[in-house]
């Protein structure tokens, strides 16, 4: 189907709230962000492939030129190799209590923040690890101060023939604002701690420090492997490389009334209607993802016009003023209403919902709700015989 195919279907009156999954977008960003660096491109498709649906954009990912896949947990390996793929995946965030032998059997390869989860990793033969370096976040990864000792235990657990380690990561904190001092700092103790590793006699084939807005924004983080995320789906905090959302949610009217100018409107009666107007109603709601806090500040597409969004946004339901001044008066149940989209008939983007919620987009995309109907379009198409995770699930 096509995006127009497929929003067509979603115009039809009784139709339903729909969020299609544009993974001919998902291919081209890949190939934008693997033109901007010399190194391999890493997909992280974790959270969902940020809500966009990780089989499609997975495969969408490989056609753009990515050679293997990123996760947090490894729950959602194991749900890539169930799905069919057999390219290499990096696990980077488990407790020490994790399946690691199954992670093993599985051929995943797991990131190794400090000693602990070195003593849980040696313990399950045969892993490929990557030593994972904090390089300013205080987040995850090991602080400078284990970090030879770390390196140190896994060459002999490497001699010992436990685990191979095949890789050096770091992440940076402040990677969205390029002149931010805290990246040069944290690309220089991430040189350092590769330095150390191969001084000790490791030898990473992989050391990737990276992520979107880094990849995109400061070519001295990129080292031999980019890990994009975000940029996958078109998100580039940096503002800097030219991607395209994948993303279009739209909704049909449900419901449209005539008002008079002094109707209040919605949960807490936070808006007035100060002229006679007509509203539409929407079936959709921060149950599936429309934040509350962009109640009467975001707009919507219905007839080629922005529409302001009005009252409060409930639990299933978004009232949007539909007149008076650029006069809607043929609005009527059925007519569909564009939330966002990549903003291409002036729909407003899943960006301008951030910030009307003082979010990121990323948090707009991830928070989407089951309840909409899914439909993913473009190349490559979807192949049937391949399990979804749906049905792996
Ligand atoms: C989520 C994540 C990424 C991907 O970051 P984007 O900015 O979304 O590209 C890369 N590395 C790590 C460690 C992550 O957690």
């Amino acid at each position: 189907m096509t995006p127009a195919a497929a929003t067509a279907d979603a115009a039809r009156p009784g139709s339903v709230p729909t969020l299609v999954i544009d993974t001919a977008a998902v291919t081209a960003n890949v190939r934008t962000m693997g033109a901007v660096t010399r190194g391999e491109v890493m997909a992280v498709v974790k959270a969902d492939a940020f809500g966009h649906g990780t089989v499609a954009v997975a495969r969408a990912a490989l056609a753009g030129g990515a050679t293997r896949f990123g996760v947090t947990s490894l729950a959602e390996a194991f749900a890539l190799r169930a799905a069919g793929f057999t390219e290499r995946i990096l696990s980077w965030l488990n407790p020490t209590d994790a399946d690691f032998a199954a992670a093993a059997a599985h051929g995943i390869e797991v990131a190794v923040p400090g000693m602990a989860h070195l003593a849980a990793v040696r313990a399950a033969p045969g892993l490929d690890v990557h030593l994972q370096l904090d390089t300013g976040m205080a987040r995850d990864g090991a602080s400078p101060d284990e970090w030879i000792a770390l390196c140190g235990a896994a060459l002999a657990a490497q001699t010992a023939g436990e685990l191979s380690v095949v890789g050096v990561m770091g992440h940076l904190p402040c990677a969205d604002r390029p002149a931010d001092p805290a990246n040069a700092a944290g690309r220089a103790r991430f040189d350092w701690g590769l330095q150390a590793a191969q001084e000790l006699g490791l030898t990473p084939g992989d050391h990737h420090l990276a992520a979107t807005a880094a990849t995109a924004s400061d070519p001295l983080s990129h080292h031999t492997m980019s890990r994009i995320g975000a940029g996958l789906v078109g998100i580039d905090e940096s503002h800097t490389a030219p991607l395209r959302p994948a993303l279009t949610l739209t909704a049909p009217l449900v419901q449209v009334r005539d008002v008079t100018a002094g109707t209040s409107v919605g949960y807490g009666h936070s808006w007035r209607t100060p002229y006679d107007t007509r509203l539409g109603l929407l079936a959709v709601g921060y149950a599936d993802g429309l934040p509350r806090l962009a109640s009467n500040r975001a707009e919507v597409l219905v007839g080629g016009r922005r529409r302001p969004v009005v009252g409060r946004i409930s639990m299933d339901m978004t009232i949007v003023d539909l007149g008076p001044d650029d006069g809607y008066e043929g609005a009527r149940e059925g007519d569909l209403a564009t939330i966002f989209g990549p903003g291409d008939a002036g729909e407003p983007t899943a960006a301008e919902w951030a910030g009307w919620a003082e979010t990121l987009e990323h948090e707009i995309v991830t928070g989407l709700g089951p309840r909409l109907h899914r439909v993913t379009v473009g190349d490559p198409p979807v192949d049937s015989n391949r399990p979804t995770l749906t049905r792996i699930r």
